[in-house]
């Protein structure tokens, strides 16, 4: 049979631009729909925009270390609006930079929202078209429980278009997203609380990062407030927020800001009219090679849940490519040792396995720990300490985790990725000679263990 396309990608995101362009490259004919924005997530509401809210943030403390370095300033004034629209400017920049890559690549853009018809056809814009291949990679959308009041809480998707700065904010969660965004606000002035319903943030990096990074929020002034949970929001005739506390408590606030995780995005997509069936928490289960259960459909990134990170969808989108195209390139993405960051102030940057992951998949573990006042700060008041730590194995000398906080910790952590993939041992880091004077020399002097 003849069909329109040999794929069909629903979704111009990080995985499926990836896939459409490396499958144009190939020889293949392919669409690309794309109902929102160009690039997707990380692109308009994600990775992008928030790194620069977190370098915007990060001036105030810039401009008070200064003064340890001989600068006096005016008092430092910020405008939220000139933030967000220089911020808009870049990422509509950004969105004519990926119409250009689809186009240039030979890949036909479809504007509007995509619908299955069957196995072999998607509807969009009242046409249909068939494909051989059709590739989901539709993403994921903010999830805020279902509680009283939720009407009056924003998820990240609004956070990046507020159109004032609030002055007092709770953010709800204790993943990526609520720390991160906790630390824009209170970077750039806002009264800031962060609720999160259990002990401890951050659950599943290393316990150590986690109360180290809770003790320099602390330092900072952000006011942490864990086994918090809210009942219920409630609108004032001020316009201000009352959210009612699981525990009784009540607080005041202007802006509750969900970052309770996120959903596949699935609505109308027509999964009904295909035999695409989806796993326990509601994501499209594929097989290793990314092929849903109806042999026309593949998924990728977000909608399959597996690793939420555009550099996962990146590598996913190009498999599929290989895979259908070029099978003779094909090589599956290793989930092993993903590097990733959490853009705290300050950062945490993490590869491997952390110290309790490593015990309970049975090693032996030496644990290497340095803490320390960064350099920059030894003429300044700022009393913030840097985190690094080595979980090695004791039997193999394997390095099987680095985990640091501290400034940079997302750029430092992206070449130990490298050795860790390449299976470094501890003597390699040991044997490594240093960059000094810089934090990250830390990683390869660190002598004496721990705990082991
Ligand atoms: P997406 O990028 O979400 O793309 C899906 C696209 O499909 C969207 O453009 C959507 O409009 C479109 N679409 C959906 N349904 C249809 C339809 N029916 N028809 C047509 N089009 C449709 N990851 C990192 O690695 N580093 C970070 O720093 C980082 N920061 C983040 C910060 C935030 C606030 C958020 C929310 C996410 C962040 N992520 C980060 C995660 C990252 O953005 C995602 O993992 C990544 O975008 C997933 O790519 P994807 O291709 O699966 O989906
Ligand atoms: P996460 O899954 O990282 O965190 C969700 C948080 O919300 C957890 O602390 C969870 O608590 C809590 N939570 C879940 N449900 C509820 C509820 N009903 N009530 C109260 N709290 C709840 O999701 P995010 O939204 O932060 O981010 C989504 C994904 O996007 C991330 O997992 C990550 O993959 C990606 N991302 C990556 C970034 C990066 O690379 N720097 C930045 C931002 C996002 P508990 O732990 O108790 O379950």
């Amino acid at each position: 049979m003849a069909y329109d396309f040999d794929l069909y990608v629903i979704g111009a995101g990080s995985g499926g631009v990836r896939s459409a362009r490396f499958a144009a490259g190939f020889g293949a004919k392919v669409a690309v729909a794309e109902s929102r924005y160009l690039g997707g997530t990380c692109v308009n509401v994600g990775c992008v925009p928030k790194k620069l809210l977190v370098y915007g943030a990060h001036f105030a403390e810039d401009f008070e270390q200064s003064a340890g370095f001989g600068w006096s300033l005016g008092e430092a004034d910020f405008d939220w609006a000139t933030l967000i629209a220089n911020k808009d400017r870049e990422i509509n920049r950004l969105n004519g930079i990926y119409r250009n890559l689809l186009v240039n690549s030979g890949v036909t853009l479809h504007e509007g929202h995509a619908r299955l018809i069957d196995p072999h056809q998607v509807e969009i814009n009242g046409q249909r078209y068939s494909a051989k291949h059709i590739l989901i990679a539709t993403g994921g959308w903010p999830q805020i429980p279902d509680i009283p009041g939720r009407e009056h809480a924003i998820s990240s998707n609004e956070a990046f278009f507020l159109k004032e700065l609030p002055k007092r904010i709770l953010v709800v969660g204790g993943g990526y997203i609520a720390v991160e965004f906790a630390g824009i606000f209170h970077g750039l002035g806002a009264d800031t609380k962060l609720l999160y319903r259990g002990e401890l943030f951050l659950r599943g990096f290393d316990g150590a990062v986690r109360k180290h990074l809770q003790e320099e929020l602390t330092k900072r002034g952000l006011d942490l407030q864990f086994n918090a949970d809210i009942e219920r929001i409630e609108k004032q005739a001020d316009g201000s927020l009352k959210v009612t506390l699981k525990d009784g408590r009540e607080l005041a606030t202007d802006c509750v800001f969900y970052a309770t995780g996120r959903r596949p995005m699935l609505d109308n997509l027509g999964l009904e009219n295909t035999g695409v069936k989806l796993d326990k928490r509601g994501f499209i289960e594929v097989d290793e090679q990314y092929q849903s259960a109806e042999p026309s459909i593949l998924a990728i990134g977000d909608v399959i849940g597996r690793v939420q990170l555009t550099p996962v969808a990146l590598a996913e989108g190009m498999a599929v490519a290989r895979r259908l195209f070029k099978p003779e390139q094909y090589r599956p993405v290793d989930y092993n040792m993903i590097p990733t960051a959490v853009f705290s102030l300050p950062n945490i940057g993490t590869v491997g396995l952390t110290e309790e992951q490593a015990r309970e998949a049975g090693h032996m573990v030496q644990i290497f720990e340095s803490r320390f006042r960064p350099m920059k700060l030894t003429l300044t008041e700022c009393q913030e300490r840097t985190l690094m730590k080595l979980v090695v194995d004791a039997d193999t000398d394997k390095v099987l985790g680095c985990h640091m906080v501290g400034p940079d910790a997302g750029e430092i952590v992206q070449g130990l990725a490298i050795a860790l993939k390449a299976g470094a041992t501890k003597r390699d880091f040991d044997e490594t000679i240093g960059v000094h004077p810089t934090a990250a020399e830390e990683f390869v002097t660190m002598r004496t263990p721990v705990a082991g």
